[in-house]
């Protein structure tokens, strides 16, 4: 099974200009030369945790294993470059699935122009898991020809949180569905100086503590600012469990949205020029005292605990 689905994959991936040698060999070759600091991410979905391939098109799993790794590049404002893709199948009807999942994710890769180099299938008794390896290129940030990855380290008391697109209520289907925001990354890193950013997979105050944690230094969130997204007001709605559509939107991940660490005058000069098509929102502000906060115009600051996924094991 595995050589026919080797025989298939060989005729079906494209090729790629940089691929000197492609899947089928042992490994593959790939052209780096105008590639200065290359940024690398791997994530590793399963079945029952991050999808349940009982309700959903396998399809629709591939597109989703490869758009959560093109959202790690878009976090550091990397242009994807190569993949390659590990499965390990359920014994029955490994070869169909494993078909479907390729048909899912390779328009995603025509579509970033991502070289699929290669990748590994296995079988075994146990449930889908899939895991992406990405290869990305640091491209220059504003005003410099240098390399300038975005961190999660270098924001500064004073810096304005900014979030693109709208947060919470991602079950309903976005986080199968949603752009990656590697085009909204690079323009936003090569126009303004961008302090730093994160995606948002974990859940927009679980990620804005990543920032915190990193930049030693603390954030105020002005819960009025967030954009809660319709999905959020939908599954508040529906859960009728207590649950606000705001709750949702600080807690639920895998928005997989930017939230960015700007000075206030470049953040100020980004909301006016509006240079990408989606949603940006001041929602807030970097301070000196290590912590996270939560403000509104009723109950004034005050902690704000952070929650969200959390891969949990001993
Ligand atoms: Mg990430």
């Amino acid at each position: 099974m595995e050589f026919e689905l080797i025989e298939h994959l060989r005729r079906r991936i494209p090729s790629h200009s940089r691929l000197l040698l492609g899947p089928g060999d042992d490994a593959a070759v790939l052209q780096m030369a105008d590639i200065d600091q290359c940024v690398m991410t791997v994530d590793l979905l399963t079945d029952q945790v991050d999808f349940e391939l009982e309700k959903v098109d396998p399809r629709r799993v591939g597109r989703k294993a490869l758009a959560v790794n093109l959202s790690d590049l878009a976090a550091m404002a990397a242009e994807p470059v190569a993949a390659v893709i590990s499965l390990a199948l359920p014994r029955v009807g490994g070869l169909e699935l494993a078909v479907k999942i390729y048909e899912g994710l390779l328009p995603l890769a025509e579509q970033y122009d991502l070289a699929v180099a290669g990748g590994d299938t296995n079988s075994w008794d146990g449930p889908l898991a899939l895991s992406i390896t990405l290869i990305g290129k640091a491209l220059s940030g504003h005003n410099t020809e240098q390399p300038r990855p975005l961190r999660r380290d270098g924001a500064q008391p004073g810096d304005r949180i900014i979030l693109t697109g709208s947060f919470g209520g991602s079950i309903l289907g976005h986080h199968f569905d949603f752009t990656p925001r590697i085009r909204e990354a690079i323009i936003l890193n090569q126009k303004y100086n961008l302090h730093a950013g994160i995606d948002a997979s974990d859940g927009l105050s679980i990620d804005l503590s990543h920032i915190v944690k990193e930049s030693g230094c603390g954030a105020i969130l002005d819960l009025d600012a967030v954009p809660v997204s319709k999905d959020a007001q939908r599954l508040a709605a529906q859960l009728d469990d207590g649950s606000t559509s705001l709750e949702h939107a600080l807690s639920d991940g895998e928005d997989f949205e930017l939230i960015l660490a700007v000075s206030p005058k470049e953040a100020q000069r980004m909301l006016t020029d509006r240079p990408v098509g989606v949603l940006l929102t001041d929602v807030g502000l970097f301070v000196e005292e290590p912590g996270l906060w939560q403000t509104d115009s009723q109950h004034g600051k005050r902690k704000l605990i952070p929650r969200g996924w959390e891969h949990k094991f001993d």
